[in-house]
C-alpha cells in the first residue's frame, strides 16, 4: 500500500501564504509522481482557494472537522455533502485539539466520521493518550476506547476511514514518539481494525505527532506506520515535501 502523508495547516494561513506554500510544494514535486500519496487539511473558508491551487495535481485536500449532523439547525457548522459538494475528499475528525477545546465526545468523534463516510468523504480518525493516561498506562485502553466507538458507529465501513494515532503529549510540542513507542500503538491498533473488518490492508494507520523531516524515515520504517498526519512542518514546503520523500 502506497503510504498516505496528510498536512494538518490547523488555524493558520491566509489567502497569499496558502498560495505561496501550495506553489511551492508543486514546484518541489515538479510534475513527479510523489513518493506517498499527499493531502492537505485547511480552514474551512480556504478550501475552495486550496481546491483551486490543487486541481490536476497529485495533491488532495481535505477538512480539518465536519459536522455530526447531516443539516439544518446547527450555527456554524459545515457538513460532510457540503464539502463533498466542492470536491472535498478527506476530513480529518477527533483531533486531540477538537477533543480537548470543543469537547468532543468519542460518540460526537464516531458520528462524525459517519457523516463524512456517508457524503463519500474520507475521515482521517484521530485517536490518542494525553500524557497522564500513558503515565498511567492506559494508553491502549484509551487508544482502543476510541477506536472502538468509531468501529461500533461505522461498522461495514471500518476499512473506509483512516486512523491517525497522535498521542496528545506529542502534539506540537516537539516530543515525538519514539518508532517503537508509535510501532508499539499502531500493532494493536491494526488488530482491532483486522477484528472489525474483512479488508483491514486498506486501512491507513498514520502517525502524528511532531513528525518532521528528521524523524519521519524512522517512523514511516515501522511495519504499521502507513503514513503521517503532519501539523507543523506541513506548513513549510520542503520539510512536507522531504517528510513525503520518506515515505518509501
Ligand atoms: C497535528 O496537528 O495533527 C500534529 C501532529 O501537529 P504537529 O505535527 O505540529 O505535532
Amino acid at each position: 500500500m502506497k503510504k498516505l502523508i496528510a498536512g494538518n495547516w490547523k488555524m493558520n494561513g491566509s489567502l497569499a501564504a496558502n498560495e505561496a506554500l501550495v506553489k511551492a510544494m508543486l514546484e518541489g514535486l515538479g510534475g513527479a509522481v510523489p513518493a506517498a500519496d499527499m493531502v492537505l487539511c485547511a480552514p474551512a473558508p480556504y478550501l475552495a482557494q486550496l481546491g483551486g491551487l490543487l486541481r490536476d495535481s497529485p495533491i488532495a485536500w481535505g477538512a480539518q472537522d465536519v459536522s455530526a449532523h447531516e443539516q439544518g439547525a446547527f450555527t456554524g457548522e459545515v457538513s460532510a455533502a457540503m464539502l463533498r459538494d466542492f470536491g472535498c475528499r478527506y476530513a480529518i475528525v477527533g483531533h486531540s485539539e477538537r477533543r480537548q477545546y470543543h469537547a468532543e465526545s468519542d460518540v460526537t468523534v464516531a458520528n462524525k466520521a459517519q457523516r463524512a463516510l456517508a457524503a463519500g468523504v474520507t475521515p482521517i480518525v484521530c485517536v490518542g493518550e494525553t500524557l497522564a493516561e500513558r503515565e498511567a498506562g492506559q494508553t491502549e485502553l484509551v487508544v482502543k476506547r476510541q477506536l472502538a466507538a468509531v468501529i461500533h458507529v461505522v461498522a461495514h465501513c471500518t476499512s473506509e476511514i483512516v486512523v491517525a494515532y497522535e498521542p496528545v503529549w506529542a502534539i506540537g510540542t516537539g516530543k515525538t514518539a519514539t518508532p517503537e513507542q508509535a510501532q508499539q500503538v499502531h500493532a494493536v491498533l491494526r488488530a482491532q481494525i483486522a477484528a472489525a473488518t474483512q479488508h483491514p490492508e486498506r486501512v491507513h494507520l498514520l502517525y502524528g505527532g511532531s513528525m518532521n523531516a528528521a524523524n519521519a524515515a524512522s517512523l514511516l520504517a515501522q511495519p504499521d506506520i502507513d503514513g503521517g498526519l503532519i501539523g507543523g512542518a506541513s506548513l513549510k514546503a520542503a520539510d512536507f515535501l522531504q517528510i513525503v520523500g520518506s515515505a518509501r
